[in-house]
């Protein structure tokens, strides 16, 4: 089946990887509603995709770990395309800093609100929407290297990236039989917002630890994601993609 009618929800769209998906989305003709917590921001990324690509673009405001706001993103893609075929759960923040002995409990649950419960609300107001039509569909999350190891990440965060990756694993076995397909990309090291205006710090860690010699851009997650919805990985499912210059394997 051709893309050309096919929607998508993008999280995070305002930015970085997010934005950058739906940019490659909408290259390949998918019909995109990007969602983020910046109405602004979001707002004129929209009207820049629109005006590179066409009309097949709109913006939401949601805050990803508000479940009202998740199911109204879900709503807005169906009213505005007529149907959902793809949510790409990518919103996040770096989440609290510190050690586990100081870490207050209202940042750790912050952070697993915006980047955890996030992707759970996602896959079930996303979900349910794809199997009540009835054409399968696929859904990515945006995990992170950091779930495999300490150290490539703040405590909280790398804890929260972890269960997004077994969040995937639970989700694809839920989903297969309505043939809806749930994958995760784990980013290494991006040049975005969310690693600060510090790319000579990213470039020092990047010498010390990824093989690769240059560093990841949105763009080279963008294109995984692009694969992991397409048809191209029919058969792909419960699966996590790591595209981080080697990083993890080093
Ligand atoms: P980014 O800061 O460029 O984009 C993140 C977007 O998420 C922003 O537009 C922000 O407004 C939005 N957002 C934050 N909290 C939100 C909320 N509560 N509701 C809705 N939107 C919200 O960062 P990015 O690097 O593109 O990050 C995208 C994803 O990739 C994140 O999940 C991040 O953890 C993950 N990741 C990034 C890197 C990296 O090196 N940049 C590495 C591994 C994983």
């Amino acid at each position: 089946m051709s893309t050309a009618s096919r929607a998508a929800l993008v999280t995070g769209g305002a930015s970085g990887i997010g934005r950058a998906t739906a940019a490659r989305l909408l290259a390949e003709e998918w019909q995109v509603v990007l969602a983020d917590l910046h109405s602004g921001n979001g707002a004129q990324v929209a009207e820049e995709l629109r005006e590179e690509f066409g009309g097949r673009v709109s913006f939401v405001r949601a805050d990803v770990s508000e479940e009202a706001d998740v199911a109204g993103a879900v709503a807005a893609c169906v009213t505005e395309f007529g149907r959902i075929d793809c949510v790409v759960n990518n919103a996040g923040v770096g989440g609290a800093f510190g050690a586990l002995t100081d870490i207050a409990v209202e940042d750790w649950d912050y952070t697993f609100a915006v980047l955890v419960r996030s992707v759970f609300l996602g896959i079930k107001h996303g979900a349910r929407e794809m199997r009540a039509a009835g054409r399968g569909g696929s859904i990515v999350n945006t995990a992170s290297v950091a779930a495999f190891s300490a150290g490539a990440g703040p405590q909280a965060y790398s804890a929260a990236k972890a269960a997004v990756v077994n969040l995937g694993r639970v989700a694809a076995a839920e989903l297969a039989g309505d043939r809806i397909r749930v994958n995760t990309v784990c980013p290494g090291l991006i040049v975005t917002p969310l690693i600060g205006s510090d790319v000579d710090t990213a470039r020092a860690v990047m010498r010390e630890a990824q093989p690769w010699p240059d560093l990841g851009t949105p763009e080279d997650v963008a294109e995984v994601i692009a694969f992991l919805v397409g048809d191209a990985a029919r058969f792909v499912t419960g699966e996590e993609v790591t595209v981080d210059g080697g990083l993890r394997a080093a």
